[in-house]
């Protein structure tokens, strides 16, 4: 990379590491992408006739369900999630690593064991396992509550209509119920709104996977990259005191990314106008971080 001096500052990453962090995730996306739809399948194999009876008896989420719901998230989180986290963010700061060492000729290297670095995996994994559940279970409720008062009264049609929308967001279960009542309005047979509305919660998840997979990436690759200046900083590698500035991505990046771009370089401990260290702000958010030092 050609080091670009302008005025007294040398950019040490610019907005090239935004395309590296692009085509990393399109590499690794599967990665958590797979894991994420076979554990939504496994929690959907749960919700049984059986267990669907006490759902409608108790008019909310029956423990049968909830108990292994939740120790598959806690392990999805614990097996796919943080690892592809540790990886993504020791590519990340690697990459800056690079370029910082190509800025001196020095041996900079990245540490991803130390322990700012084990505190956010273990705060950022908490908080997943923790989001995931509670979405789970209030979307789960909600069509369940939605469901009763429909008046089904059937454990078999209530299955039918829960099974495909285990592991999606309320939202999204929202859109599906929306779509079978269109259906059932246009008096389309039972088994054919079974068929589509399978067809479109498949979709739905696959969608959502990726979303986790992209979104999860690319916060752990700038988590590493934000850490990697950090530990430069402290280790004395840098000619001067290190600078950020958000790098919008994507095709059409959003206000909240833009107004952080709009905010240009700012110090390397300051949020960004969206109360961000670094990106990502938003589910699917493409934004990188470019670097430079003052001196
Ligand atoms: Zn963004």
């Amino acid at each position: 990379m050609a080091i670009e001096v302008k005025e007294r500052s040398i950019v040490i990453s610019n907005g090239r590491s935004g395309f590296k962090l692009r085509r990393y995730i399109l590499k690794e996306r599967n990665d958590i992408a797979n894991p994420a739809q076979a554990m939504w399948a496994k929690q959907s194999d749960i919700v049984t006739v059986k267990t669907t009876r006490l759902a409608l008896e108790s008019g909310t989420v029956p423990a049968e369900w909830r108990e292994p719901w939740e120790r598959m998230i806690r392990e999805f989180v614990r097996d796919t999630i943080t690892q592809e986290w540790i990886e993504s963010l020791s590519v990340g700061g690697e990459a800056i690593a690079k370029d910082v060492n190509r800025l001196q000729r020095k041996q900079f290297d990245f540490d991803s064991t130390m322990t700012s670095v084990k505190a956010w995996l273990d705060n950022e994994g908490g908080k997943m396992i923790v989001d995931l559940t509670t979405a789970q279970m209030n979307s789960t409720h909600a069509l369940l509550q939605n469901q009763i008062a429909l008046q089904v009264t059937s454990p078999y049609v209530l299955q039918q209509r829960i099974k495909p929308m285990v592991g999606l967001t309320q939202r999204e279960t929202i859109a599906v119920s929306r779509f079978i009542a269109a259906l059932t309005e246009e008096g389309v047979s039972a088994d054919i709104i079974n068929k589509q509305v399978a067809r479109y919660a498949k979709f739905l998840h696959k969608n959502r996977a990726l979303r986790i997979a992209r979104t999860e990436i690319s916060n752990a690759y700038n988590f590493g990259q934000i850490n990697a200046i950090r530990q430069a900083t402290v280790e004395g590698w840098l000619p001067g005191t290190p600078e950020k500035a958000w790098i919008a991505g994507g095709i059409d990046p959003c206000d909240i990314c833009l107004g952080n771009e709009a905010a240009g370089y700012i110090e390397l401990d300051a949020s960004f106008p969206s109360g961000d260290d670094h990106p990502t702000t938003h589910p699917n958010d493409e934004c990188a971080v470019g670097y430079r030092v003052r001196r």
